[in-house]
């Protein structure tokens, strides 16, 4: 990409930063363009930031590879469409193989296209998202560059644009000139009339950038390439390890995660979110459940680069039980955890009726 703002705050402040530039942009050349396409795979804070952003959402259906199916796209293509927004590799782990073609019917129609980057930590060093055509693409620091994300955050979700969008960035950026002696210094440049404007205080949060600017001098071009490649290694090998005891919707190779359906438990009356809470009892972190919305039952596995063979054939070792007790057993899954000293937790409840006061009961 060209340029960078370092401010938003998360991922989906990077898509809100981004779909306003998109506006801004077209704007600018005199044009009216209210909708944005997202595909039927895309994560939920694409709809909502395109909504916030003043757009309204134009939904493709995938197609049977679960990839963006191109006659949808250009039968929904239209003057009104200011942008498709993309997630590469997708959420179903997989790489959208016809990015080039896609790309070109975005542009001919006079749209951007927008990448979702939080699946980046399948690219480093291998593909570059300028290259397959983006315009505007967002980086979930927290989630490819060290942070570790969940718990609330902090995040960081920096935003990198074409030249054709650079104007349109929020202020300040930092720029460089060069002083009377002939030396560059770096300063804050303000003076910028067709920028959206400011999107957070100073430069967004900026001890995550220092963990992920280290993180990043630290491995260097190879090492980060090595981390994309074992996120890949691990994610494979792991589905290739489990589809016999569960349900693959979408085979071929994946990238650095992959989706399982638990519909074959189901029948046995068994839950995806039973499965991910047994999964407590064997003292590991379940995987994200219920997402992409695209498939049943839904179980998305991200191993990540930074387990062991150990620790993936110990996952393996866990899920393949857990497919056999739901045939021989499934009321111990269905009433799992029995381990943890809760158990399962009204987490609604918990939410609507916040309340920290830890209470020590008389009778324990
Ligand atoms: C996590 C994620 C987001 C949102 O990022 P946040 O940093 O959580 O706001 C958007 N799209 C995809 C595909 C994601 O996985």
């Amino acid at each position: 990409m060209d340029q960078i703002t370092l401010q938003p705050a998360a991922g989906a402040h990077g898509e809100l930063t981004g779909l306003l530039m998109i506006n801004a942009y077209h704007r600018n050349n005199k044009q009216q363009r209210s909708k944005i396409i997202i595909p039927d795979s895309s994560h939920g804070t694409n709809p909502a930031s395109v909504i916030t952003a003043g757009f309204s959402t134009v939904q493709i259906k995938s197609n049977s590879k679960g990839l963006v199916d191109l006659e949808e796209l250009k039968r929904a293509m239209s003057e009104d469409i200011a942008a498709l927004m993309l997630t590469n590799p997708n959420t179903l782990g997989l790489f959208e193989s016809e990015i080039l073609e896609i790309s070109k019917v975005v542009h001919d129609s006079g749209a951007l296209l927008y990448m979702d980057g939080a699946n980046l930590n399948a690219m480093m060093g291998i593909a570059k998202p300028g290259d397959m055509g983006f315009d505007v693409v967002h980086f979930n620091l927290h989630k490819t560059f060290s942070t570790p994300h969940g718990g609330g955050g902090p995040g960081s979700g920096p935003v990198g644009v074409k030249a054709n969008l650079a104007p349109f960035l929020p202020i300040p950026l930092v720029a460089r000139k060069t002083d009377q002696k002939g030396d560059q210094e770096h300063y804050f440049d303000y003076d910028r009339p067709l920028s959206i404007g400011r999107m957070h205080g100073f430069f967004g949060n900026f001890g995550v950038m220092v963990k992920a600017y280290v993180y990043i001098r630290q491995n260097g071009p190879d090492g980060l390439r090595e981390v994309s490649e074992n996120a890949i290694i691990n994610a494979n090998y792991l589905k290739k390890s489990l589809k016999q005891h569960y349900h693959l919707p979408y085979d071929g190779i994946c990238q650095h995660e992959f989706v399982l359906s638990g519909v074959k438990q189901r029948e046995k009356g068994v839950k995806t979110s039973d499965i991910a809470k047994r999964l407590l009892d064997f003292g590991l972190h379940a995987p994200t459940v219920y997402f992409p919305l695209i498939v049943p039952e839904a179980l998305m596995i991200e191993p990540t680069e930074t387990e062991s063979k150990e620790s993936l054939d110990e996952f393996i070792a866990a899920m393949i039980q857990i497919a056999r007790e739901v045939e021989e057993n499934p009321e111990l899954v269905k009433s799992a955890p029995q381990s943890t000293p809760v158990t399962r937790l009204d987490e609604v409840r918990a939410a609507r009726e916040l309340n920290v006061r830890w209470e020590r009961k008389q009778n324990t």
